[in-house]
């Protein structure tokens, strides 16, 4: 990996601000990002919100980086649900925030916020400290949604339809309303969707940041970011940043259960389907009951993480008897996985996804097929991207049949064509983040840019 040049020298002078909108989704990411600046020797405080911070699992974080909370004003029991947790942040976290900006104990010279949070940069801006943003999803999503205005103009808003779109450029030819970021109980309100018109709202204030920083690489988003970069004032395309992250464990709000790496290890290489739908999607007992049907049906084991809160209306215990009661299941079902170890081990064979940025990146650089099953935000167009641009796996189409499962579970696991596609991406995302490598170098840039703004 690409040892930035200035690594081990500490910079007392650089004092930055890491702010994640609380999910784990990007907490993550921009984890991995604060430890690459600290490998660079930048002093960094890292900021989470009390409520996830009494739930994280220990971490074991570079000395350098420093830990801090603030309130996120919501009950610990509060559902959280988006645009809730985005205001209560907005009117309640940000006293807390602007306070620990305006603070004498090492000052903090440029603040990198996730783009979710206009409040975070806003606020910096008022106090004369530089304010990057930090976009978690991918660039093709996060070009969708730049350019959600010119889709509403266009009537091409996103309902849930095969009709191809043209509002986004770049991506005419293939590009269909179904694939466009929306909420997820909201598809059929079309440009009414809350969720979506909430995303597009922030999206466009972080693109006018001092800078924007996206975890991809041009490799995969090549086309898409030098659109972005015509909305931008400067756009670093540092991913993925976990490839070069040292943090041995992720930074998990559940108890990653680690029993499952003896289980893989007793496995045939690639002969385990490895099954995740994130930290966030909420399936029915029905679509429940369609995956783990399609599953057994395949014959492959498979290595389920199903949160506790995963389908609706049923607890762990009754889902884990369920799994074990279908004749013919050779299922590990565990709460919460070390995914990106999963994904490295050599007994699995292909990854069931919701096909969340992190995931994507996480399968992408392991050279694994995806079988891609997206509910909202940016999913559907990861799996678009999946399925029909870098062919490195196979997307489900919105058809949740055990049949469909069963089917395409069956070719990821098989096909020597998407598993040669997937690995030659592999390979070229390690030459990516190399040394002289196209992302180690914007990071280099990145790091420089800091600095400056920092003098
Ligand atoms: N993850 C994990 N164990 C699990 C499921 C997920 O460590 O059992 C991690 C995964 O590696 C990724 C993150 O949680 O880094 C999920 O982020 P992603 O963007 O894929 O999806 P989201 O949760 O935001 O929908």
């Amino acid at each position: 990996l690409g040892d930035l040049p200035f690594a081990g020298v500490m910079d007392a002078a650089v004092h930055v601000l890491v702010f994640p909108w609380p999910r784990q989704g990007h907490i993550n990411p921009m984890l991995h990002f604060a430890t690459a600046l600290v490998d660079a020797g930048v002093q960094v405080t890292f900021l989470h919100t009390e409520h996830n911070l009494r739930r994280l699992a220990q971490v074991p974080l570079p000395p350098r980086l420093r830990l801090l909370s603030i309130p996120d004003g919501l009950p610990d029991d509060h559902p959280r649900s988006f645009l809730e947790l985005l205001e209560s942040m907005c009117t309640t976290s940000s006293a807390t925030y602007r306070a620990l900006l305006l603070s004498a104990d090492a000052p903090v010279t440029c603040v990198v916020a996730d783009g979710t949070m206009p409040f975070a940069i806003d606020i910096a801006e008022e106090l004369g400290i530089p304010a990057l943003a930090f976009a978690t999803q991918s660039a093709c999503s996060y070009l969708a949604l730049l350019s959600m205005p010119r889709l509403v103009e266009l009537g091409e808003s996103p309902f849930p339809t095969d009709d191809l779109v043209c509002g986004v450029p770049g991506m005419e030819g293939f590009l269909r309303r179904r694939d466009l970021p929306r909420g997820l109980y909201c598809a059929e309100q079309g440009d009414r969707d809350p969720w979506m018109l909430k995303l597009a709202e922030v999206t466009a204030r972080s693109s006018k940041a001092c800078a924007l920083i996206l975890n991809t690489t041009a490799s995969m988003e090549q086309p898409a970011l030098a659109h972005i970069a015509s909305h931008t004032s400067d756009v670093f395309a540092v991913g993925p940043l976990h490839a070069r992250s040292r943090l041995t464990a992720s930074a998990s709000l559940w108890q990653e259960d680690d029993g499952c790496m003896a289980w893989l290890d007793g496995h045939e290489d690639r002969s385990v389907v490895y099954v995740s739908l994130g930290s966030r999607a909420v399936i029915t007992q029905e679509q429940f009951t369609e995956f783990l049907s399609g599953l057994v049906a395949t014959g492959y084991a498979f290595l389920w993480a199903l949160r506790p809160d995963m389908v609706q209306t049923t607890s762990s215990a009754l889902l884990r008897e369920a799994v074990g009661a279908v004749e013919g299941s050779k299922a590990h079902i565990l709460e919460w996985a070390p995914q990106r170890d999963v994904l490295r081990h050599r007994a699995v064979g292909c990854f069931l996804t919701h096909a969340g940025w992190n995931s994507t990146l996480e399968c992408a650089l392991e050279g694994v097929p995806m079988v891609c099953w997206p509910f909202f935000s940016d999913q559907q167009i990861n799996s678009r991207f999946v399925g029909a641009v870098w062919r490195t796996g196979l997307d489900m189409k919105g058809v949740c049949e055990r049949g469909v499962v069963e089917r395409t579970v069956r070719e990821a696991m098989v096909s020597d064509k998407i598993r040669g596609v997937a690995q030659a991406m592999a390979q070229q995302l390690r030459l990516d983040v190399a040394q002289a490598g196209p992302s180690s170098s914007e990071l280099e840039r990145l790091v420089r840019f800091i600095r400056e703004l920092s003098i």
